[in-house]
């Protein structure tokens, strides 16, 4: 059975594999399925996301609690410079992720400072655009600007997502037993955190925990290392097996623009000073 919450014997602690943050459900496409519903995508954040999800991390950290990758995503988080650098920033005062990695659509370089840049391992971008001078910019630019940063690029086909269908609670919790997502898209949103990003994309917060100081590890542990399958599970279009389909198809040829508006930031940005 997968487990999310995994202790591990030679470091001595518990540990999530990928907890992945959503910072602003605003993006810059309308990709086709998209798995976060965008441009419908809920707000996930009650008030603050910055406070919500450093206050989440920090509980899970007073509890011993560790994540090994943390990915900071949207919509789009480089669509807001300001609260992407709030962000890295906040994240970095509880520390408590061996990788802080944003992930990234890879068209707006300008959202991305190098106050950012500092306190990031990887940039990761999601490619669903088609242009070798612009991925080469990429790589250009930011070994110039950040050469900590680790590069990399996310080259997969996608799920159906959309649909509106039921399994049985046999066939759910076969599902539930073997889903891919439950080990790497564990997710705080609205201050409670989920087994996976798709029931939070959801809206089904009674299937997240709260999170709040009375939680004990156990809490965690129970919920993260549930046995059964949760109730989203039967609807869960991803795991019932309609194929794939090419990632990031657009409903215009928008992408054009977006991809020379990129280059020519990137190229006249890579020999001025800052980013
Ligand atoms: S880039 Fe595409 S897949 Fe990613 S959040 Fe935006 S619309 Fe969704
Ligand atoms: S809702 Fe889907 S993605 Fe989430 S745990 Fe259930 S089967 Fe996995």
């Amino acid at each position: 059975m997968i487990k999310g919450l995994i202790y591990d014997n030679e470091k001595e602690k518990y540990y999530i594999r990928d907890l992945e943050v959503s910072i602003t459900n605003l993006c810059n496409l309308v990709c086709d399925q998209c798995g976060f519903f965008v441009p419908n995508q809920i707000i996930p954040y009650s008030e603050d996301p910055i406070k919500e999800i450093t206050e989440g991390i920090g509980i899970l950290k007073d509890l011993g609690i560790y994540i090994h990758r943390f990915p900071v995503l949207g919509g789009e988080p480089t669509i807001d410079k300001k609260l992407l650098e709030r962000a890295v920033k906040s994240f970095r005062t509880v520390n408590n992720f061996d990788i802080l990695e944003i992930v990234t659509n890879g068209l707006i370089p300008q959202g991305l400072t190098l106050n950012s840049l500092k306190l990031i391992d990887e940039l990761t971008i999601s490619l669903y655009f088609e242009s070798d001078e612009l991925i080469s910019l990429w790589k250009e630019w930011l070994k110039k600007k950040a050469p900590n940063v680790k590069f990399n690029i996310r080259i997969h086909n996608w799920d159906y997502q959309h649909g509106d269908y039921i399994v049985s609670d046999l066939k759910a919790q076969e599902m539930y037993e073997n889903c891919w997502y439950r080990k790497h898209c564990t997710t705080i949103e609205r201050k409670r955190i989920f087994i996976c990003s798709r029931i939070a994309k959801c809206g089904d917060d009674k299937e997240g925990l709260y999170l709040n100081n009375t939680l004990t590890l156990e809490d965690i542990q129970d919920f993260l290392n549930s046995e059964i399958y949760f109730p989203s599970c039967k609807r869960c279009i991803p795991l019932m097996g309609f194929g794939k389909i090419r990632p990031g198809m657009q409903p215009n040829n928008g992408l054009f623009l977006l991809i020379d508006k990129a280059i020519k930031y990137l190229k006249e940005n890579l020999n001025k000073d800052g980013a």
